[in-house]
């Protein structure tokens, strides 16, 4: 599964899921754009490890939520490297909290970075892709936009919003060869998931048949294959990677 020549952008791609699937990618052979958001010395890294393997990387910063950003980025990469082809929406934050308590500011930041975000920088990749009649868009979901989950209704509906965006760019841009997936992890180890309370790390790991956590390399592996052009048949779809937590 080699990509070689093509360009890559991870969003959220400086640490946790982010940094494995951007590392892949240039294993695979892309130039890879590491997007970051706050954190510059975690993207710095991760182009450090995707140089010292010999890869090609460069850091981007810019907000996925705000249109006018996300729109100046993607013309940025695209007059340094000539084209995007491949684009993983993999940002995300979480505000948890139950629905009596949660603040209007919590739902519309995770609405914004979990979904708008997702929008916004489709819209600045497609162009590229059309016009390469190629392309690659894989948004990294969530278990619990399918199985919902108390005390994440503004997390859950974004991500439940990602599968209706997915298969609906797929539709529209499947003569064009650009495909769009989902992967939708189940519980991955990331600082994300470092921060919830003991009790609930043991309850869920007590709900995976597998009895074990995924990893950033599980998720890497499914966004891999749909990257790959030996999944160039496959579009509006979603792998589900959770160790059969969800079926
Ligand atoms: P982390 O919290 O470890 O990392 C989140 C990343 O998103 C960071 O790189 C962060 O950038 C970036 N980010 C956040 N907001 C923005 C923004 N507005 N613009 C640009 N980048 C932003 O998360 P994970 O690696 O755990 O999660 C990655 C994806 O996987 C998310 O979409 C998450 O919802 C999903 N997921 C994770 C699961 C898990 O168990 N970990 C389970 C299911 C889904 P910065 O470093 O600059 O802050």
């Amino acid at each position: 599964m080699t990509l070689g020549g093509k360009t890559a952008v991870v969003t959220g791609g400086g640490r946790g899921i982010g940094r494995t699937v951007s590392l892949r990618l240039a294993e695979m052979g892309c130039l890879v754009y590491v997007n970051y958001m706050s954190r510059s010395e975690a993207a710095e890294e991760t182009v450090l490890q995707i140089r010292n393997r010999g890869g090609k990387g460069q850091i981007i910063q810019f907000d996925v939520a705000d249109f006018n950003q996300t729109q100046g980025a993607f013309k940025e990469i695209i007059s340094r490297s000539g084209s995007i082809d491949v684009l993983i929406n993999n940002a995300g934050i979480t505000r948890d909290g139950l629905v009596a308590r949660m603040k209007e500011s919590d739902w519309d930041s995770v609405l914004d970075t979990n979904l708008k975000g997702a929008f916004c920088c489709a819209k600045a990749a497609v162009k590229p892709m059309m016009k390469n009649r190629w392309g690659r868009i894989v948004n990294i979901g969530s278990i619990v936009g399918f199985s919902g989950n108390a005390g994440q209704v503004n997390y859950a509906a974004a991500k439940a919003g990602l599968i209706g965006l997915t298969k609906s760019l797929a539709r529209e841009f499947a003569s064009r060869h650009i495909t769009v997936n989902c992967v939708a992890p189940g519980y991955v180890v990331t600082e994300m998931t470092d921060r919830l309370d003991d009790s609930v790390k043991e309850k869920m790991l007590g709900e995976i048949p597998m009895g074990t956590l995924g990893t950033p390399a599980d998720i890497a592996a499914a966004v891999a294959y749909l990257v790959s052009e030996e999944a160039g048949y496959v579009t509006g779809q979603t792998i589900h990677v959770n160790g059969g937590m969800y079926m």
